[in-house]
């Protein structure tokens, strides 16, 4: 593609060091540029419209062009554009949004402390867990484990607890605080004839051997998605949550919920938590708390964490972290707007009917010659493609067939997200049964496009 001298495009090449795009790529082809949205459609500079089914980055629950948001955000400008939260310092929404999001969240999490994205959610999450065990007298409890295939962000320490290559390899990362283990995927990692309970058993053994291999005294926390999704979509084994939570619980390891992507009402229910019931002791939010119109992610933490920390502020005189955007109250007061949109509009109850009828309309792909793996809990799913069907094995090189997939799928006038040979859905909160049909049959169109591609 040849880009016009001076125009967007050309601009974007020139200066616009894009996250997650192969530079050299980027100035063969040039961007894409997004003009508008609007429900769940977003239009390009040429006026094309796209059903947006990421809905973003698996975030904007409550669709494009929501006007109350703007409102939102105007009046809070317009009052109050920007204060800090440091030194005792607060702002209305800032409060109102951490007593809400307590009153929502599962039982046991009783405190908020705002960022303004989920990797720093995470890289607070580390800090705290281990300022946490310093103040607590156990400056050896440090370890975190968490799991290949994982997503927590992209900073040093978040893109540490991230079990996945592309966001290490080139980095040297990951730091030597984080230890992996096996991926919760019983389609991949099962073994042969073995049960969704026999795998979880496997894996709740694995990290049991894991945390005393490392010794209990040393193991700070353990961090999981309730439902993996950058990873390819992954809902774990049944059982499995109970399972890793008992062997924490037996060796004194806090237990971590990063719902980033899953968290108000993503799988149907306000929290992957309750899905899976999980009763963590930490918990990240983010993405679908403003429907991404604004920056915004949260650490949630018990009262017994929060005892702690508080002592060790106490004794320290301070507790030296926080950012400038932290209760940013622009930020909180769109949330607030955007929960009370989820909670008047009850797009957790449309993500679990909608959710229903997408889960539904792709099983039977299960069946497609090119297809290994459908999967996926309420509005959340995937389709894993293979080379070959029986013995499960990938594409070679991996990644090709999906993203030839996910640009035919443009094509044809839809977003998906192609995860190496994986192909993802989690489509705004508010669609409908039909329009969700409608996904899938622009899906069947690029599916088959691939197929003739591959014979
Ligand atoms: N945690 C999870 C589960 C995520 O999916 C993401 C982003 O996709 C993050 C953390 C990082 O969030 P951010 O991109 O806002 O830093």
């Amino acid at each position: 593609m040849t880009l016009l001298p001076n125009s967007l495009q050309a601009r974007d090449v020139a200066y616009h060091f894009h996250p997650y795009t192969n530079a050299r790529r980027h100035e063969r082809v040039g961007p894409m540029i997004i003009e508008r949205g609007e429900g769940i459609h977003v239009y390009d500079d040429q006026g094309r419209q796209y059903i947006e089914a990421m809905a973003g980055l698996w975030s904007v629950g409550v669709g494009f062009g929501e006007k109350r948001l703007v409102e939102a955000a105007t009046r809070q400008m317009s009052r109050l554009p920007y204060y800090h939260t440091f030194t005792h310092k607060a702002n209305e929404p800032a409060i109102l949004l951490a007593e809400k999001l307590v009153q929502m969240s599962p039982d046991g999490l009783d405190h908020v402390f705002f960022t303004n994205s989920g990797s720093e959610a995470n890289d607070t999450v580390v800090k705290l867990v281990w300022y946490y065990n310093n103040g607590r007298g156990r400056p050896e409890k440090k370890k975190f484990i968490a799991r290949q295939g994982g997503y927590h962000g992209i900073t040093i320490a978040a893109a540490s607890l991230t079990g996945l290559p592309t966001n290490q390899r080139g980095f040297d990362l990951p730091l030597p605080f984080v230890r992996h283990v096996t991926c919760p995927h019983h389609y991949r990692n099962a073994l042969p004839g073995e049960t969704e309970e026999a795998f979880a058993d496997r894996l709740a053994a694995e990290l049991e051997a894991a945390i005393l291999e490392e010794g209990p005294e040393t193991v700070a926390a353990f961090i999981g998605e309730p439902l993996m999704g950058a990873g390819g979509v992954l809902p774990p084994p049944r059982t499995y949550w109970e399972k890793v939570q008992a062997v924490c619980r037996r060796h004194d390891v806090l237990v971590v919920a990063d719902e980033v992507i899953n968290g108000f009402g993503r799988l149907g229910t306000l929290f992957a938590c309750e899905h899976y019931g999980i009763r963590p002791d930490l918990m990240v939010v983010s993405k679908q708390i403003t429907s991404s119109y604004q920056p915004l992610a949260a650490v949630l933490f018990s009262d017994a964490v929060y005892q702690g920390l508080a002592d060790h502020t106490e004794a320290l005189g301070n507790f030296g972290h926080g950012f400038t955007g932290s209760g940013h109250p622009v930020a909180t007061a769109v949330a607030l707007e955007n929960l009370t949109i989820i909670e008047e509009r009850g797009l957790v109850a449309n993500a679990a009917r909608s959710g229903a009828r997408l889960q539904e309309r792709l099983a039977p792909f299960a069946d497609h010659p090119l297809v290994g793996e459908v999967r996926g809990v309420g509005l959340i799913a995937a389709v894993e493609l293979v080379a070959d069907k029986a013995s499960k094995r990938k594409f070679d090189p991996p990644g090709r067939t999906a993203f030839h997939l996910f640009e035919r799928a443009q094509e044809h006038g839809l977003i998906v997200r192609a995860i190496q040979d994986t192909i993802a859905f989690c489509p705004p909160m508010i669609i409908t049964e039909d329009e969700v049909d409608e996904v899938v049959s622009r899906f069947a169109q690029a599916l088959e496009d691939t197929r003739a591609w591959v014979a």
